[in-house]
C-alpha cells in the first residue's frame, strides 16, 4: 500500500463512521496508480457498486487534499488485475443498490462456475416448504418479500450476495441492529435462497440458547460424538439467530469456538445475527469476538419513512389488506420505532376492518393510534423534510444524504438543509451528521447560499420553499 493511500485512509477515517470505515474503507485495497488515477480494489461487484455510488467522491476528495492534486478514481473487482485470486466470473454487474426497491434474488443466484446464466438450477421439489421447514426456515422470510430501503440495503445486498456464493466472500456476515429491524428475516433469506439452488445444501438453522440448548442435552446424554458431527460434519451453511445469548455462557462458547473454527477452516458460510455489534457484546470471549469480525459486520437500522410506507404497501398487498393512500402514510408517519410493529399495526388494523366490513378507515387508523399512544402529531423533522423534499423532487432520501453533487441532487438537499436548520433545533454539526456525515461547514454553506437568494428576491427559490413549507405545516 502506498503512503498516499495511507495517509487518504486515514482522512477518510475522519470522516465517515467507524462502523462505515471498518465495512468498507479497510475492505479496499490499493492496487496501483498513474499520473492521474489510483487504482483500488474490493471483493466483488457488489462492493464495487455501493462504493461508486457512496464513497467515489468522498475518496477522491481525500486523494486530492492529501496529495494536493486531482486523483482519479477507479475501483476494480480482486483478482481482476493479476488473474491471481478466484475469478468472481459470472456475477453479473448488479444495479447499485439505491433508494426504494423490491428485493428480487432471483434469477442469477448460485449460477455454478461455467454455466452462463440460471438454466442450471435444478427443479424445485415438489416438498420444497418441506425442505424449508426441515432446515428450521420460516418460508416467510424470503428476498422476496422483504423491502430494501437506505436502512437495510448495505446488509440486504450482503445477504444476497452470501446466499449466491456462501462461504466465498464475506464469512462470517454479522448482521447487528434493534430489534424488529429485520436481521431475522434476512437471516433466513440466505437459506431459503441456498436451498433454492441447492436443494441438497445442509443448513442448520438455531439460536444461541438453542445450541446451548442441545449441548447441554448431548453432555447429559454423553452423546458429544453425534452433538460435533451435527454441527461440525453435516452442515454447510449454519445460520445462528441472535448470538449475543451466548454472552457469559462459558462451556458455550468454548464449543462455539470449536464449532466456528471447524466450520470456518472447511469453507462453510457462517452468518450470526446480534443485537449489538461484536465490540459491545457483553460477556464474550476476546477470541470470539474478534472471530465475528473476520468477516463482514452488517448492521440495520430503523427504517426511513418512505421504506415504512413501502413495507405497509408490500404488507398490505401480501395479506390482502385493502390500504388506501392516506391511512398508509399516517402509519408510516406514526409508527417509526421498528417494522415488527408497523406490521402489527396493519394487520390489527385490517382484522377490525374484516371484521367490520370496512375498508380501513383514517378515523379507524386514528383512534388505534391513540389507543396504542403512537404519537401522530407531524412534528417537524430533518426527516420529514428530507422525504418531503426527495418526493417533491424526484430523487430519494438516500439521495439527499448520500454524496453525489448532480444539481438535481445538490439543489434539494441544499433546500432541505435550510428548512432544516430553520424549523427544527439541530446545530449544524447535529445537521451535517443526519445528512448522511457531512460537515458542518457543507450544511453552514447551505444554509448561506438559500439565505442570500431568498435576501435578493430569486423568484423560484422563494417558491421552492414556501411549497415545503406548506406540506410541512399539514
Ligand atoms: P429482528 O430479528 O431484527 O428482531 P425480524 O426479522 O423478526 O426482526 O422482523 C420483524 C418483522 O418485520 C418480521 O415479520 C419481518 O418479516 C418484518 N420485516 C422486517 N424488516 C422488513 C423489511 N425490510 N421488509 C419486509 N418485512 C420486514
Ligand atoms: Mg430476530
Amino acid at each position: 500500500m502506498t503512503d498516499l493511500w495511507q495517509a487518504a485512509l486515514g482522512d477518510l477515517e475522519t470522516k465517515v463512521s467507524a462502523h462505515n470505515f471498518e465495512s468498507w474503507f479497510k475492505n479496499i485495497n490499493f492496487h496501483h496508480q498513474d499520473a492521474t488515477t489510483a487504482h483500488l480494489e474490493v471483493a466483488d461487484e457488489f462492493f464495487k457498486a455501493w462504493i461508486e455510488e457512496n464513497y467515489l467522491d468522498l475518496i477522491e476528495e481525500s486523494l486530492r487534499s492529501v496529495s494536493g492534486k486531482p486523483i482519479g478514481v477507479v475501483i476494480g473487482i480482486r483478482g481482476a488485475y493479476s488473474g491471481a485470486d478466484e475469478p468472481l466470473g459470472d456475477t453479473p454487474g448488479p444495479q447499485p443498490p439505491r433508494g426504494i426497491q423490491r428485493a428480487d434474488a432471483q434469477g442469477d443466484m448460485f449460477a455454478p462456475e461455467g454455466s452462463e446464466e440460471d438454466e442450471s438450477v435444478p427443479a424445485r421439489p415438489i416438498d420444497f416448504n418441506q425442505l424449508v421447514f426441515d432446515a428450521g426456515l420460516n418460508p416467510r422470510y424470503t428476498f422476496d418479500e422483504f423491502v430494501v430501503g437506505p436502512s437495510n440495503q448495505f446488509t440486504h445486498a450482503a445477504c444476497v450476495s452470501i446466499a449466491r456464493n456462501p462461504g466465498k466472500n464475506y464469512n462470517p456476515l454479522f448482521i447487528f441492529g434493534g430489534v424488529g429491524l429485520g436481521k431475522t428475516h434476512l437471516l433466513h433469506a440466505v437459506g431459503i435462497e441456498i436451498l433454492r439452488k441447492r436443494p441438497d445444501a445442509r443448513i442448520v438453522t438455531l439460536s444461541s440458547e438453542e445450541f446451548m440448548n442441545q449441548l447441554i442435552t448431548s453432555l447429559r446424554q454423553k452423546d458429544m460424538n453425534s452433538f460435533r458431527d451435527h454441527f461440525r460434519d453435516k452442515c454447510d451453511v449454519i445460520l445462528i439467530d441472535d448470538i449475543q445469548f451466548i454472552g457469559g455462557k462459558d462451556s458455550t462458547q468454548e464449543e462455539f469456538f470449536h464449532t466456528f473454527n471447524a466450520l470456518y477452516h472447511s469453507g462453510k458460510q457462517i452468518v450470526m445475527t446480534s443485537d449489538k455489534s461484536p465490540k459491545e457484546l457483553p460477556g464474550v470471549e476476546e477470541r470470539l469476538r474478534s472471530r465475528f469480525s473476520w468477516g463482514l459486520i452488517a448492521d440495520v437500522q430503523p427504517p426511513e419513512m418512505e421504506t415504512r410506507l413501502a413495507i405497509l404497501k408490500k404488507k398490505a398487498e401480501t395479506d390482502g389488506i385493502d390500504l388506501a393512500d392516506d391511512v398508509g402514510l399516517l402509519l408510516a408517519i406514526s409508527v417509526r420505532s421498528n417494522v415488527r410493529e408497523l406490521e402489527g399495526t396493519l394487520v390489527r388494523l385490517g382484522a377490525q376492518a374484516e371484521f367490520m366490513r370496512t375498508p380501513i378507515t383514517i378515523e379507524m387508523a386514528r383512534e388505534y393510534l391513540t389507543r396504542m399512544n403512537f404519537d401522530q402529531s407531524r412534528q417537524i423533522t430533518v426527516d420529514r423534510i428530507i422525504a418531503l423534499v426527495s418526493e417533491k423532487f424526484g430523487i430519494t432520501s438516500a439521495d439527499i444524504k448520500g454524496s453525489r453533487r448532480t444539481r438535481a441532487i445538490s439543489e434539494p438537499r441544499q433546500l432541505a438543509m435550510f428548512l432544516s436548520r430553520k424549523h427544527t433545533d439541530h446545530s449544524y454539526p447535529e445537521l451535517g451528521r443526519k445528512f448522511g456525515g457531512k460537515d458542518h461547514t457543507t450544511v453552514l454553506a447551505a444554509c448561506r447560499k438559500l439565505e442570500r437568494l431568498l435576501k435578493e428576491n430569486d423568484a423560484t427559490t422563494i417558491s421552492k420553499v414556501r411549497d415545503i413549507e406548506q406540506l410541512l405545516e399539514r
